[in-house]
């Protein structure tokens, strides 16, 4: 428990918002877009710019407190925030800086496109990675596209074609660029009575088709499932994602996200 002088101290060194949970914004400030999710942070720090990002950052290792980073809390397993933690919420910098004759671009951690997504609705998805499209598989999202839980439940099928096959599985973490297709099953309700019903016509479409996929999917398009699906995902390039997040993350500080364990400390954590 954190003493009310610490957290005062804190708010003082901030240039932008702190909240608390006896505070009237916090409703709101603890919402992701996803409403299925219902994560009940300890504090959530509203950053105004770079320096109270690394004030944040350094509250966070010096209480021991869990961290989420938040930027557009659109994520679909709702990992911009996390019970009992602070949330570092970089949605108030919304800067983007173009140098044309650089042509480069720098953005804020921010939400500019918020607007063009109406929160609200639970949202729930599952995924995979997809080599061969055959017919036993097409009958399978026949039958279960049929069964449609609402109308805005829906099922993607993007294609992975052209400049994703030209490079090989090991010049960037994603592993399935000789896959054909990511698939996505999402079903959506406006209403939380209708949870369980979205949940589990994912779940059952999915557990249908999955032994078709190629074992992985798109990490975006994934709740929190645990660690052996992340390491299906990533398959052969873990080992080396896990040795770098061992450089750059020897804690694993940052682990409120679709976790890569850093490779020292994952034999005493899983
Ligand atoms: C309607 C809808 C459609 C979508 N379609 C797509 C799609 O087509 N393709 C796709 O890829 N995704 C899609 N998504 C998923 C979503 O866009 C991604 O998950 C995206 O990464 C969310 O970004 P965010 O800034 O909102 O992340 P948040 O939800 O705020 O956070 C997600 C994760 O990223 C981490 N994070 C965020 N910012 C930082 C930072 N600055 N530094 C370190 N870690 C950080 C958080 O800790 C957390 O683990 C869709 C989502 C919705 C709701």
């Amino acid at each position: 428990m954190l003493k009310q002088e610490t957290i005062a101290q804190f708010r003082a060194q901030l240039r932008g918002e702190l909240i608390e949970p006896s505070d009237p914004s916090y409703a709101t400030a603890r919402k992701v877009y996803n409403a299925m999710i219902d994560k009940k942070p300890a504090l959530i720090a509203r950053c105004a710019d770079v320096a109270d990002v690394i004030t944040a950052v350094r509250f966070g290792r010096e209480s021991g407190l869990r961290v989420a980073i938040r930027g557009g809390g659109h994520n679909a397993a709702g990992l911009g925030v996390s019970d009992n933690a602070l949330v570092i919420d970089l949605s108030p910098i919304r800067y983007v800086h173009v140098d044309a004759a650089a042509r480069t671009v720098r953005v804020g951690g921010q939400s500019m496109f918020d607007g063009l997504y109406t929160p609200g609705l639970q949202w729930y998805w599952k995924a995979d990675f997809v080599k061969e499209l055959g017919d036993r598989a097409i009958d399978l999202h026949v039958k279960h596209g049929a069964q449609l839980p609402s109308l805005h439940s829906t099922m993607h099928l993007y294609p992975i074609n052209g400049a994703a096959h030209k490079h090989s599985n090991s010049d960037t973490p994603w592993t399935y660029r000789d896959a054909s297709w990511t698939e996505v099953i999402v079903g959506v309700d406006p209403d939380p009575a209708n949870r369980d019903r979205i949940v589990n016509w994912a779940r059952d479409y999915w557990q249908a088709l999955h032994p078709f996929g190629a074992g992985g999917a798109y990490v975006n398009f994934m709740m929190e499932e645990g660690t052996e699906r992340i390491r299906a995902t990533y398959g052969e390039n873990y080992d080396r994602l896990a040795t770098i997040k061992a450089k750059y993350d020897p804690t694993n500080f940052f682990n409120v996200n679709q976790n890569i364990q850093p490779a020292a400390s994952r034999a005493s954590s899983t």
